[in-house]
Parts: structure tokens; C-alpha cells; sequence
């Protein structure tokens, strides 16, 4: 029965981003003026995204008031990925979008996520692999969709996409509420290789960065494989209040 509920709520959603689709316009207030990243948001809208121009730290994307390369945590607790670039900040619009589309199936905001990344993904070095982090088995079951594999097949982006190059091996859900240490402890050894890396430049694929705990791990993985070098793309880079 709760399945059938379940099935029933998805499909009116996906009823009514449909019609929300075919009425055009901007996703997030209805207006036709474009910007010019994506014809799904209007200018007001994109302009309303925090972060867009911004210093940030080249390891992990966090915001900076000097124009420094690296942040002091990257420094001192040097990470397995050389760089990390984000669209915009994890807040506001963006945040709510991503929340929307991820846990309330409003799949109509998934084309505009992927214009997002298309712009990321335009950036990455030819010839490199490109891994989305692997989903949790139950939380796949449970969602019925991979929504970050579902935005990178609608990018326009001609890549070597490798969706199943890396796998988890445990699944521990992170908690909302741990600490980065905590964290930390909860994601690792998450991930494995499925392939041969070797001399291999990897793009790691993510929609937010918190903590940096679950890129680090899939970075790790990589390493262990051969990978001769490692960036990670994400749309939002979240605040992390330790
Ligand atoms: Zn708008
Ligand atoms: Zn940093």
C-alpha cells in the first residue's frame, strides 16, 4: 500500500513538472527574461545566486577574503584531490532547488541543474574520466532515481563519462548533524575502484560540498587505482560551521 502511495505521488509530481516544463519560462518565478547561462532561469534569479564571483580556496572551494591560493585547513590538513571548483554558494535559491529536486522529486529544476554543469563540466580537462559519487543502494531503493546521474546525462557535454568506476562498499548513512570528525569517521573506506585508474586525470562529480569527507574518500579510492590526477566540480559549496 505504501508503495503504491508512494508511485502514486511521484507521478502527480511528475504530471505537474511536466506542465510547469511545456508553460516555459523561468523554474523558479515564471518569468521569460533568460540569463545567459541556462533559458530555465530568468537573469533576475541567477543573479540572485550567492558566490557566483568569488575568491575561493583552489583545494576545496571554500569562500576567501585574500586572494591566497589555498585556506588555512588545506594547508595544515592537506587533502587527496588537488582542486575543487563550485558554481555557487549552497544557499538560498540554489539550495532550495537542489533540495527540491533531490527530496521532493521536482524534477522540473533537473534541466536547469544541468545547464549548471555543463558550465563546470566545460572547464575540465579534455580526456578525463568523469565520476559522479556513487549513491547509497538504500537511499537509490528509496528515491527511485540517482538524481545526480539523472542531471549529468541531461549536461551538454560530449565526456567520458564513467558512472560505475567507483562503487561504495560500505553504506553508512551520514548524519545531518555529526561533526567533520565525525563525519569523517563515517564515510571512510566508503568507496573502491571498480577499474584500473593508471595515468588517468579524474574528475570527481558532485552536487554539494560540506565537509569535503565523502570527495576526499572517492579521492582516496582513485589514488589506491592509479589516478594521476584529481578535480572535483560541484554546483553548491556549503558553509561548514565547525
Ligand atoms: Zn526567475
Ligand atoms: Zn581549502
Amino acid at each position: 500500500m505504501k508503495r503504491i502511495l508512494t508511485r502514486t505521488r511521484q507521478l502527480k509530481t511528475k504530471a505537474a513538472n511536466h506542465f510547469a516544463a511545456w508553460l516555459g519560462g523561468c523554474v523558479r518565478c515564471g518569468a521569460h527574461r533568460c540569463s545567459n547561462v541556462s533559458p530555465r532561469l530568468c537573469k533576475t534569479c541567477f543573479d540572485s545566486l550567492s558566490g557566483l564571483d568569488t575568491l575561493r580556496c583552489s583545494c576545496c572551494a571554500t569562500r576567501l577574503t585574500t586572494d591566497d591560493a589555498l585556506c588555512l585547513d588545506c594547508i595544515q590538513n592537506p587533502l587527496s584531490f588537488q582542486s575543487t571548483q563550485a558554481f555557487a554558494d549552497y544557499e538560498g535559491a540554489l539550495q532550495h532547488m537542489i533540495l527540491a529536486y533531490k527530496f521532493h522529486h521536482q524534477l522540473k529544476f533537473a534541466p536547469l541543474l544541468a545547464d549548471l554543469f555543463t558550465v563546470l563540466l566545460r572547464q575540465a580537462p579534455k580526456q578525463s574520466l568523469i565520476i559522479p559519487i556513487p549513491q547509497m543502494f538504500e537511499t537509490t531503493q528509496s528515491r527511485g532515481f540517482i538524481p545526480l546521474w539523472h542531471i549529468l546525462k541531461q549536461t551538454d557535454i560530449d565526456g567520458h563519462f564513467a558512472p560505475d568506476a567507483l562503487m561504495r562498499i560500505h553504506h553508512r548513512n551520514l548524519q545531518v548533524s555529526a561533526t567533520a570528525e565525525q563525519r569523517r569517521r563515517q564515510i571512510k573506506g566508503a568507496f573502491a575502484a571498480t577499474c584500473d585508474l593508471s595515468d588517468t586525470d579524474i574528475v570527481l562529480v558532485d552536487d554539494v560540498y560540506t565537509t569535503g569527507a565523502t570527495l576526499n574518500e572517492a579521492a582516496k579510492a582513485c589514488q589506491q587505482a592509479g589516478a594521476k590526477s584529481i578535480k572535483c566540480l560541484v554546483l553548491a559549496r556549503g558553509k561548514w560551521l565547525k
